[in-house]
């Protein structure tokens, strides 16, 4: 006989962590990229869901206390971040705490990598604790492109995700504009604080015309803020190393994580472009139109004629949520372009035609690599002056993108820097980037810089 407990927790794995209806529910997002998570959760309040954004890295010791230190570094931060938010709640409320009332936000994706496993994991962990169990865990994937069906009312499904998509443009765009201003500004401290004043804006228009899909009103108030930002730049301030950075999406975004990895960079005078979080939805929509593609040829051939109606529901519905999305990014870069050169971003296909012509790597084997290696690529075509890849130790696709590319740097003829990063500050490392601007300094004296556009 199966164990009792095990075969409940198993239970518990299937029930308590899935797509779970947010509607009157407290929605609890963990803090990725900070504009980003903030403005997604203004779209939800947008349709009146109580959505919060919890407090990151406050509760690192208990991450900790909880993994072995074996899990990837982002597990161990988001754990600690809903166990020290649930410690703080409680003491809040004190006998009004009611942990059904929460709902957690933990999506994964599916693929060789561990990403898949960190909410069940998480369920385990408040599972063990009495108070928690109660706590649900929702839970969307990239297998169906991140679709919000069953978490919000049906009817909403559609345009909540749309406009989602939208928020995730624009924090991008917000970013990219801290990181073109901030190393030229005319008063150090200005554009971050800049910023700040922006985000708060940009969330409450987010929250007024969200839930009506007015993006017009969105791309008025970016395209404000976009010519507010371009004052802030000192034109007589030479143009410093463009660095691109690369790598697995959590680290790259989560200032405490890569320990302000991009401050740290302009420090040593870079002008730096990370890659985008769009990149990564447009890339997970993408991977499922290829798919459904990929199936329904298969099946023609093959003279299977049981599922060609669903493989082809699927490449219409998700051919046109890819192109739909990338035509919504192109919009939003037109139009804030017109008062800032602002680094477009990669076309997935693009990025897949890339790797086969190379024959570096495959879309079919998946992951984050899929779109570091040929990003890297396109960063030495485009006259970047080097690129970071950056990842928390042990990450299996920024170690695969590490160990391919490094075949291909010397022909790229580019500075090009590893940065593994876990709870620990390593000493070399600030050493190391040293080095790594110094000879992108060298790379930009002897090259130049090109455009700033990947396409
Ligand atoms: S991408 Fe890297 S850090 Fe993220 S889950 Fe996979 S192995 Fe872990």
């Amino acid at each position: 006989m199966p164990d009792e407990s095990i075969m409940t927790s198993f239970q518990s794995l299937i029930n308590n962590v899935t797509r779970f209806n947010i509607g009157k529910k407290t929605f609890l997002i963990p803090e990725m990229n900070k504009i980003g998570v903030h403005l997604l959760a203004s779209v939800f309040k947008s349709y009146g869901i109580n959505a919060q954004v919890i407090e990151t890295c406050k509760g690192l010791d208990m991450g900790q206390e909880y993994t072995s230190g074996k899990e990837c570094f982002p597990c161990q931060i988001t754990t600690g971040d809903i166990l020290y938010f649930m410690k703080k709640e409680k003491a809040l409320k004190g006998t009004d705490f009611h942990p059904e009332n929460y709902v957690y936000f933990m999506p994964e994706a599916e693929g060789p990598c561990r990403f898949g496993m960190y909410n069940k994991f998480q369920r385990m962990i408040l599972d063990s604790i009495p108070d928690l169990k109660q706590v649900k865990i929702a839970s969307i994937t990239s297998e169906d492109s991140y679709s919000l069906h069953g978490i919000i009312d049906q009817a909403s499904v559609k345009d909540l995700r749309k406009t989602g998509y939208f928020s995730v443009v624009v924090a991008d765009i917000l970013d990219r504009l801290i990181w073109r201003v901030r190393p030229y500004e005319v008063e150090p401290g200005i554009t971050d604080a800049f910023m700040e004043r922006s985000m708060l804006a940009m969330k409450k228009t987010f929250v007024a015309y969200g839930y009506s899909n007015n993006y017009n009103k969105i791309l008025e108030k970016l395209v404000e803020i976009v010519q507010e930002g371009s004052s802030l730049i000192d034109s007589r301030i030479l143009p410093k190393p463009l660095i691109g950075i690369v790598g697995e999406i959590y680290l790259r975004s989560h200032l405490q994580a890569n320990q302000n990895l991009v401050k740290v960079l302009e420090n040593y005078g870079a002008e730096v472009v990370n890659a985008s979080i769009a990149e990564w939805v447009n890339y997970a929509s993408y991977n499922v139109f290829l798919d459904a593609k990929n199936n329904l040829r298969l099946n023609l051939k093959q003279l299977k004629f049981k599922g060609l109606k669903d493989y082809l529901k699927k490449v219409i519905v998700f051919g046109c949520e890819f192109y739909y999305q990338e035509y919504k990014q192109r919009q939003a870069y037109k139009q804030v372009n017109k008062y800032l050169d602002l680094a477009e971003d990669h076309s997935v296909a693009r990025l897949n035609d890339i790797l086969k012509r190379e024959d570096l790597f495959s879309f079919d084997i998946g992951t984050e690599a899929c779109l570091s290696i040929p990003g890297i690529m396109e960063c030495a075509a485009s006259g970047y002056n080097g690129v970071v890849n950056v990842y928390p130790f042990t990450c299996m696709p920024s170690t695969i993108t590490s160990a391919i590319i490094k075949s291909r740097i010397h022909k790229l003829k580019m500075p090009f820097l590893d940065t593994p990063y876990d709870t620990t500050s390593q000493p070399g490392r600030e050493a190391a980037i040293r080095t790594f601007m110094f000879q992108a300094s060298r790379h930009l004296k002897k090259y130049g810089r090109q455009n700033k556009s990947f396409h």
